[in-house]
């Protein structure tokens, strides 16, 4: 299919003529294959076939290309008129429902529509953008059909682009892990430090994670960033503890998809015994969704994690799923508040709420609390007068570079001992 596909690009080139490439996944599938089986499944499958054939012209290409999603070629139909009416069609092949021995099956159908050669003239990215658009229907409830919008056409590639080229920037250690401190407002001192990661692309210069985390735990190759950022994480932690410049805790950021494959506490506890590290001295950071309970199966990893004497830190708490009265059964040692929240503490009531009844609870069960994303002295103010010492944002600096990250500690330690009535002593205490 993909060869043929190649082929009529490469003919098209020559003498450009239009096709509309359709990408139709059948909605729910997965549910009736689970529950009925796999042989009324592909029984199925063979109806929807038959309903496509029976519609679709001689010169239309059809390729079954994974479980239920199928790939259709309308060749010549140069107005989007016309792709609508076939996309419209295919959907009414689905109005009737499917007879099994089960009884009869009402499914339906989403199509991502992607165009040569405006959308592209190379066949897996019009494969890709097809997705894309179908992406787009299925998260409004599917049953539809969108054309891909060749706006999003540069952010796609990019992130195409990127996809490909992770794991070769793994092994040309492009990669780099930065640093941002954790202070206590009360004591005024550094006593812990996020690790961030950074990717230093030689052509397109620093890229945030908030655009490649995403990327890799779509493609997995976050197992292998983690697991990098673990040890450099490490490495680092040693060499400044040996050399006395910090000795508190290190917070390690930690996918769901690290949960994957069941290495994460080995990984963790040989990465400590090679550094000569304590236990006690790392925090793993997770967010909500891996205590969801499809994901129930990690508690166990991170409880032994906790009985090696590591800690778990649950990160932006307050935007996922889980409940207040939740933290009472948690596997955590800390809670960080996320940064939406700090952003509306002096304006909004609700949130400034929230983040009391969060430090609440958590000084009721025992949990640690940090507040992320400060940006303002008020903001930092109102944070200790709630009872919330533990801070991190760009008020007290941003993640910076092992090199500058040194500078700025001892800097930071220097103006510390020098003044005895700094700001934050003085306001929080
Ligand atoms: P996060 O874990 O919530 O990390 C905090 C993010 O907020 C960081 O962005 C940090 O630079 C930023 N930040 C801290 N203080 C402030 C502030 O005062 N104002 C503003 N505007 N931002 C602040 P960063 O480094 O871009 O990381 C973004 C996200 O990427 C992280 O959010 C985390 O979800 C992910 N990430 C970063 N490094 C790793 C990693 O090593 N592993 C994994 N799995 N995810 C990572
Ligand atoms: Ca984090
Ligand atoms: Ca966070």
């Amino acid at each position: 299919m993909f060869e043929q596909l190649d082929h009529l690009c490469d003919l098209n080139k020559e003498s450009p003529t239009y096709f509309a490439l359709l990408f139709c996944d059948l909605d729910r599938f997965k549910i009736i294959n689970d529950s009925l089986g796999h042989e009324v499944g592909d029984e199925l499958l063979k109806s929807v076939a038959n309903r496509f054939s029976a519609k679709l012209r001689d010169n239309d290409l059809i390729a079954r290309i994974g479980g239920d999603e199928f790939i259709i070629i309308i060749e010549g139909e140069k107005s989007l008129k016309n792709i609508d009416k076939v996309c419209s069609q295919i959907l009414s092949l689905f109005e009737a429902p499917f007879q099994t021995k089960y009884g009869d099956f009402k499914i339906s159908i989403s199509i991502g529509v992607s165009q040569f050669p405006q959308d592209s003239t190379n066949i897996k990215e019009l494969i890709s953008f097809a997705d894309v658009a179908l992406l787009k229907v299925k998260e409004t409830g599917g049953n539809y059909y969108s054309f891909f919008d060749t706006k999003e056409k540069t952010n796609i590639k990019r992130r195409l682009e990127l996809e490909n080229e992770i794991y070769k920037a793994i092994d040309n250690k492009e990669f780099e892990v930065w640093y941002q401190p954790q202070i206590n407002a009360k004591t005024n001192k550094v006593y812990g430090i996020e690790c961030l990661l950074r990717w230093n692309h030689p052509e397109q210069g620093l890229i945030a994670p908030d655009l490649f985390i995403p990327i890799a735990e779509a493609n997995g190759s976050i197992k292998e960033l983690g697991h990098f950022v673990l040890k450099s994480a490490c490495k680092q932690l040693r060499e400044w503890r040996v050399n006395n410049i910090f000795t508190g805790i290190m917070a390690v950021n930690i996918s769901p998809r690290q949960f994957d494959r069941n290495d994460l506490y080995a990984q963790v506890h040989e990465t400590l015994t090679a550094e000569m590290i304590p236990a006690e001295a790392i925090e793993l950071e997770v967010t909500e969704s891996v205590f969801s309970d499809d994901n129930n199966i990690h508690s166990p990893i991170l409880r032994a994690l906790r009985k090696l004497g590591a800690k778990v830190a649950i990160d932006d708490f307050g935007t996922g799923y889980s409940s207040l009265q939740r933290l009472k059964s948690l596997p955590i040692d800390n809670v960080k508040i996320d940064k939406c929240f700090v952003d509306n503490i002096e304006k909004s009531l609700e949130d400034a709420a929230i983040v009391k009844a969060i430090i609440i609870l958590s000084k009721t069960f025992g949990i640690d609390l940090i507040a992320e994303g400060i940006e303002t002295k008020s903001q930092a103010e109102k944070l200790c007068k709630l009872g919330c010492f533990n801070h991190q944002g760009y008020f007290y600096s941003k993640p910076l570079n092992a090199v500058k990250f040194e500078q700025w500690l001892t800097e930071f330690n220097r103006n510390n001992s020098q003044s005895e009535n700094s700001l934050n002593q003085a306001k929080c205490s």
